[in-house]
């Protein structure tokens, strides 16, 4: 029996999903393909890249529903985070299998037979496992390998939880993902398999197509077009001043067809989606390999107005400067890997910034006439694990992201750093002090003068999760103890700022600096150390054994400046001086760990 009919047949869904009560896969027919591939004893891998809230784990729970009865085998279930896998077990997964009468005689019955992170069916075991405990991912081999959102693995957990299947003559290895970036574990998984699209008639002319959301060129479509794609109109009625009046706009929505330009409104959706059949798009796939592929326009729980509406928010921050929103929204959304491009700008590119307006060329120590619009930051990077001389940069901001480099410099300790703050006159809340170095001297001085620390890290991105939905920023809150090391006599909590170093140095140099973003101002007389520190950095290719791809940033000399110039952008973003939409608070910290 089909696995996803089984499923109609026996599963109820609860109110933890986005379409509760009976299961039923007539307006999500992508995930029969998905169901009947993964009990193929053919396939060795099925590999699915999807948009975020798209019922990818619902699906899977289905599977193993109807695995535990049918063709059961030992499986493994890696998710991201530990403490994650156990909690996802204990109230969502067995929950689910016990509503369902069909598997009452498979179910655990002892106690100890069923704890957090080994459920032992009569039939089957199934572990979880979270890839951030790595000792645990090497033990027996098992049939079923269950890779569940891969993008946000611990770095080597793949290579350690792939060596467990080979033993297996039926084994499936079942990867589903939200996109990452182009040519990492998932990308490449994808691209090995059969690339399945899933397709519809057009209503007008009957031609056939995806619900691809753009027509530019992207990893999942490598052709740009000249039609189709979700469209909407721009005028004086949907944006009038500039400002988009979102209930107009909504009214304009509708996805043309890419050969007749036809355009199907919302109200069309569950003809299309009920018609949805799979396409191969790649050729010569490798053998017993099949992948999926689908975004946000095939989920009938999010409309496409909404998607829309996203891309727009999230295309006015990247306007702005900001990178993140739109990454995550092509990710997430389009379904599709991020390509970042560019190795590092050149310093005519830097030059550019001085005097970018004409009318507003400066010179070092020139300040925009100080209003309640905008904000002064000073930011200081302590050289040497001693706690030698300082490099300081001050930074004016708008409230609408523009900012202007107005000084920098070096001094010699924190006494001449509060100099130079009195001096502009710049409040405490507003200094910044990098403590990647000679932390417990700058905790000292951050607590003696209401500073704040501040220290870039190796991660991407930090998660935190909302209603199990996870946010992702280029930097978190959190409280050390200032007093490590020494006893000051007083005891307060500090907030520290950590930041993703490698996302802030996408952002400024492969961004900013090219001139794509809001007015970031160096001044006219800005000096050949200041240009040589920020251009330091050169972002180089990294493959691992299976030709994956990362990037990272590779320091070429002295990078202080640029240090410094990555904290101001952090800063904007966590006070909100420069733009809304990504602003944290202070206030918000979570507890370290
Ligand atoms: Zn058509």
């Amino acid at each position: 029996m089909l696995a996803w009919k089984w499923g109609e047949e026996h599963v109820t869904l609860d109110h933890t999903s986005p379409m509760p009560g009976r299961y039923r896969t007539n307006l999500t027919p992508m995930v029969r393909y998905v169901l009947t591939a993964c009990q193929n004893n053919i396939l060795r891998k099925v590999v699915i890249l999807c948009s975020a809230q798209s019922a990818k784990t619902q699906t899977i729970m289905v599977f193993l529903a109807w695995l535990v009865k049918n063709d059961p085998g030992p499986c493994f279930w890696l998710m991201a985070a530990h403490d994650d896998a156990k909690e996802f077990a204990q109230t969502r997964l067995l929950p689910m299998l016990e509503s369902i009468p069909e598997l009452e005689d498979v179910m655990p019955t002892g106690r100890g037979s069923k704890n957090k992170v080994l459920v032992q069916f009569a039939t089957m075991n199934l572990m979880f496992r979270g890839s951030n405990s790595k000792s645990k991912l090497q033990s027996t081999p098992v049939r079923y390998l269950i890779l569940d959102e891969v993008r946000n693995y611990t770095k080597g957990a793949l290579e350690l939880v792939l060596k467990r299947i080979v033993a297996w003559w039926n084994s499936c290895q079942i990867w589903i993902s939200t996109a990452g970036d182009a040519h990492d574990e998932m990308d490449i998984a994808y691209g090995e398999g059969t690339q399945t699209h899933f397709y519809f008639n057009c209503l007008k002319c009957g031609h056939p197509q995806p619900l691809r959301f753009g027509r530019v060129a992207n990893p999942v479509f490598p052709n740009e077009r000249k039609k189709g794609g979700l469209r909407w109109d721009e005028n004086e009625k949907t944006r009038p001043g500039g400002k988009w009046n979102w209930k107009e706009w909504e009214k304009t929505v509708r996805f043309e067809c890419e050969e007749c330009e036809h355009p199907h409104r919302e109200t069309d959706r569950g003809r299309i989606l009920e018609s949805l059949f799979p396409v191969d798009t790649n050729e010569n796939p490798e053998p017993r390999t099949v992948s999926f592929w689908w975004n946000a326009l095939y989920i009938p729980w999010i409309p496409w107005a909404e998607v829309g509406k996203e891309f727009l928010k999230a295309l006015k921050a990247w306007e702005r400067g900001q990178v993140e929103p739109l990454k995550a929204w092509v990710r997430e959304s389009d379904g599709c890997p991020w390509e970042e491009r560019g190795e590092k700008p050149r310093e005519n590119e830097l030059r550019r910034q001085c005097g970018k307006n004409f009318n507003d060329s400066y010179f070092r120590g020139q300040r925009w006439p100080v209003g309640s619009d905008i904000s002064t930051a000073l930011i200081a990077d302590v050289q040497g694990a001693e706690g030698g001389f300082l490099k300081w940069l001050i930074r004016q901001w708008k409230e609408n992201g523009d900012s202007r480099c107005v000084q920098y410099g070096r001094c010699l300790d924190f006494d001449a750093l509060r100099a130079i703050q009195e001096q502009y006159g710049i409040s405490d809340d507003n200094v910044f002090v990098d403590s990647g170095h000679a932390a417990s001297k700058v905790y000292a001085a951050c607590v003696k003068w209401g500073w704040r620390p501040m220290k870039g890290d190796d991660a991407k991105d930090f998660v935190t999760y909302e209603n199990r939905v996870p946010i992702r920023r280029p930097y978190k809150v959190t409280l050390v103890d200032p007093s490590i090391g020494k006893v000051l006599g007083t005891r307060c909590d500090l907030a520290l700022i950590v930041f993703s170093s490698d996302a802030y140095k996408d952002r400024l140099l492969l961004h900013i600096v090219l001139g794509r973003g809001p007015v970031w101002q160096i001044p006219d007389d800005v000096t050949n150390d200041y240009c040589e520190e920020l251009l330091a950095e050169e972002r180089v290719q990294r493959l691992n054994p299976r030709n994956a791809v990362s990037f990272v940033w590779v320091k070429r000399g002295v990078n202080d400046f640029l240090d410094c110039e990555l904290m101001q952008l952090v800063v904007a973003d966590i006070s909100g001086m420069a733009v809304a939409g990504l602003v944290g608070d202070l206030d918000a910290v979570e507890p370290q760990d």
